[in-house]
């Protein structure tokens, strides 16, 4: 019970009080000097002081140091009674008492921590009226006759802190916050303030209705931090980058987020090991090692803390230098969260990320994992705002600022890598111009897929019936691959020179700022993208390109199909096949079954197989669009779907019948990777499964260890990486049964 040493008992001295009518200046400015010792108010602060002394409700967004605790803490020695303030974390509530007490303000704490005895002492001050402020963690309120105890007190008002905390569409929903809406309906004459560092237009609104804040003063206080320097670099070995920057920034204090406990680990060690003092933060520690290395950080003992997500909501430590994200962050909100962290105290700090697209098929895994559609789509573009974030040619700043409402007024910030032209960039100006081109010779009449589709040469039935394979800049871009001109597309879109428009099937237009690009007047310029792999990328075949990673995988695909069938390879698919698939992408079975060389006895033995591996590839490059479907591609309505949850079922039946995975495959005359898949889907989907007939405990072992240690998770490269020791199969299962796991902790 380490919280108890101030204990919440600390009360000396005797403060006046105006009368609850009094809302003058000169008694606040001198509360503000004599009381808290600073000279002057910060933006919004005096406003919402004034707000709570007239006993109105206030919901105030203001960023992290922007001094929110001053907007509750100064009314509430003005005002008569005790103001009672929510916040939900045990270390900060102690943090913030001794802060108060030791500027001469009686307060307490209420929380888990404390024993009956404490309790119930909190509770006598505050029916003598012996505190100012009594901090009271959020699932309390659920206790009962909790509301009715406080009834019976003097209640100046309620401050709720880290007020996002009440939204599910924010990034650290509580359940307990929901509590919290008992307070307007109990408490009628009494003012209620929410404040919080993060909140966009949707979650204020979320937050002031499921609160019940009756007509609120809203403000939102500027969410530019101008003191910190946003910068992202290319992600290639980011331990050593970590450590370079690290040999610049020599003894100032920051923090490094990961997104694994593992890597946190594995991240920590390796700085120590470089004499660096850094130290390891995740939920997974045990509680006093955690607030161990909380400490040391926050006294200067240790230099650096490598932590996962799960650190930061107590922290008010002022003098953080940097903030790094090895690893790419899984929403903008959570980002500016955490970036936050750094410069306090108003002095200059780096908030760097490094950013990889190998970052990307993870968080995708994880997303297609979700059961919950709404949160998955929701998921998914959050994630697309984060990769925008990380790789469009805009100021940092004002993407961030844009993200929360607001729009930064400044030409060049001065404080990111792009306003001071440290990101390397490139002049894709003929890209853009071969783009604009296609859209203006239609019309502007078209979708993002269908121009990327001309300017590609793709042959689809769309292109051929609008005889839009005849306009001037038909293929004009099929040199490079489609993902390429999705980049540039998104790229337009991002810096303003094109306008998605309508719905549900927006069209593209052509804007200004486009115009001057297309007819030269201006240049267009990205960033400088990472190196591809050196095994990505197009090969020639014949006269035509295809996709060298998709053939990869299609291959390897053929290659196990042909070993269980004992057949060679070509028997199965020849390569021209699989090339043409390749260019392709074929997403249904029908449009598989259109690909040359697929006739109805192959589609029906293998469709499955390789629309798998083609599926999986398309959700690991969400960067491609497979070809607009003709109609009869589409599935007729669900039946497809539903069909292939019941085959799930089916094997799921078999599975706890005690059958192998190879016994399934034979009954029900499917291969054994497409039963494989079915149990990765049954394991994503939460349910109960004994692997170890699957898979041998001991192979799993080395098969997650691997992949723990990649940010490769392709199947093919485990398969390789044990010389085929392991099958595919296994390959699969094993990783689907890691990010199980990583999903209840990635905390
Ligand atoms: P927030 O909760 O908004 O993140 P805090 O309330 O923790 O921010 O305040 C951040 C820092 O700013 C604290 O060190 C606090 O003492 C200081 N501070 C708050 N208001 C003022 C002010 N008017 N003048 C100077 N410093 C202030
Ligand atoms: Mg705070
Ligand atoms: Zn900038």
């Amino acid at each position: 019970m380490k919280q108890r040493r101030s204990g919440p008992l600390n009360i000396r001295v005797t403060i006046k009080t105006m009368s609850r009518s009094d809302n003058n200046s000169p008694a606040i400015l001198d509360t503000l000097k004599t009381v808290f010792g600073f000279q002057s108010f910060r933006p919004n602060q005096e406003s919402i002081v004034k707000s709570i002394l007239a006993r109105r409700d206030v919901f105030a967004v203001m960023p992290t140091g922007g001094g929110k605790s001053l907007c509750y803490q100064l009314p509430a020695v003005l005002l008569p009674g005790t103001a009672v303030v929510i916040s939900p974390l045990i270390a900060l509530m102690k943090d913030q008492v001794d802060a108060a007490v030791a500027n001469g303000i009686p307060a307490a704490f209420m929380n888990s921590s404390m024993d009956a005895a404490e309790i119930s002492e909190v509770y006598r001050l505050l029916k003598y009226n012996k505190i100012r402020l009594l901090y009271i963690a959020p699932e309390r309120f659920a206790m009962p006759h909790f509301l009715e105890s406080l009834k019976s007190a003097d209640i100046s008002f309620f401050a709720i802190d880290e007020a996002h905390c009440v939204s599910e569409w924010g990034h650290d929903f509580r359940p307990d916050y929901l509590g919290l809406s008992l307070i307007p309906q109990a408490f009628s004459g009494v003012p209620v303030a929410a404040f919080t560092a993060t909140a966009t237009p949707k979650v204020q609104e979320d937050i002031i209705n499921r609160i019940g804040l009756r007509n609120p003063q809203v403000v939102r206080a500027s969410f530019n931090r101008p003191n910190l320097f946003y910068q992202v670099r290319p992600k290639s070995k980011v331990e050593s980058q970590i450590l370079e920057f690290l040999r610049d920034h020599r003894g100032e204090a920051g923090i490094i987020y990961r997104t694994t406990r593992d890597s946190v680990t594995e991240t920590a060690g390796f700085l120590q090991s470089k004499g660096i003092a850094a130290l390891p933060y995740h939920a997974g520690l045990p509680s006093e090692e955690r607030s161990r290395n909380q400490v040391a950080f926050n006294r200067d003992e240790a230099q650096v803390i490598v932590a996962t997500i799960a650190f930061g909501m107590g922290i008010d430590k002022s003098n953080v230098r940097f903030v790094i994200h090895a690893d790419l962050p899984k929403n903008i909100e959570g980002y500016y969260q955490e970036t936050g962290r750094a410069g306090r105290d108003g002095e200059p700090a780096v908030c760097l990320l490094f950013f990889g697209r190998g970052d990307i098929p993870k968080i995708r895994y994880f997303i297609n994992a979700m059961t919950d559609e709404r949160e998955r789509s929701l998921a998914v573009e959050k994630l697309n705002q984060t990769v925008g974030f990380a790789s469009h040619n805009i100021c940092r700043r004002r993407q961030l600022l844009a993200f929360f409402g607001e729009d930064y007024p400044e030409e060049n910030c001065g404080g990111c890598d792009i306003c001071t032209g440290s990101a390397e960039q490139v002049d894709i100006t003929t890209d853009a111009q071969i783009i604009m081109s296609a859209v203006s010779r239609t019309g502007q009449r078209f979708g993002i897929g269908h121009i990327i589709d001309i300017v590609s040469g793709a042959d689809t039935k769309r292109i051929r019936e609008l005889r839009h394979n005849e306009i001037k800049t038909y293929g004009a871009g099929k040199d490079r691959d489609k993902k390429h001109w999705r980049s540039v597309m998104d790229e337009l879109i991002a810096q303003g020179a094109l306008l998605q428009e309508g719905e549900p099937y927006p069209v593209l237009n052509i804007t200004t700022k486009g115009s001057d690009i297309l007819f030269g007047r201006e240049n267009f310029t990205a960033l400088k993208k990472e190196e591809p792999k050196a095994k990505a990328g197009r090969r020639t075949a014949g006269d035509a390109e295809y996709d060298e990673a998709l053939f990869d995988r299609l291959r390897a695909a053929r290659k196990r199909l042909a070993e269980v069938q004992q057949v060679p390879p070509y028997i199965i698919f020849s390569d021209k096949t699989l090339h043409e698939i390749s260019r392709q992408y074929p997403a249904t079975l029908p449009a598989l079954r259109k690909i040359s060389g697929v006739g109805d006895a192959k589609l029906e033995r293998y469709g499955e197989d390789f629309l798998a591996a083609i599926l999986t590839y398309l959700e690991e490059n969400p960067g491609i669009s497979a070809p607009e479907r003709d109609e009869e591609d589409e599935p007729a309505g669900n039946t497809q779907k539903r069909k292939k949850g019941e085959t799930i079922e089916e094997t799921y039946e078999l599975f706890r019948g005690g059958m192998s995975l190879n016994d399934i495959a034979k009954l029900r005359g499917l291969s054994p990777s497409t039963i494989a898949t079915h149990i990765e889907r049954l394991i994503q989907d939460g349910r109960d499964l004994s692997l170890d007939s699957l898979v041998d405990p001991e192979k799993r072992e080395k098969l997650e260890g691997y992949f723990r240690s990649t940010t490769d998770w392709g199947l093919n490269q485990a398969v390789e990486y044990f010389n085929g020791t392991v099958s595919f199969e296994e390959a699969r299962i094993s990783r689907a049964h890691l990010l199980r796991k990583y999903q209840s902790r990635t905390r």
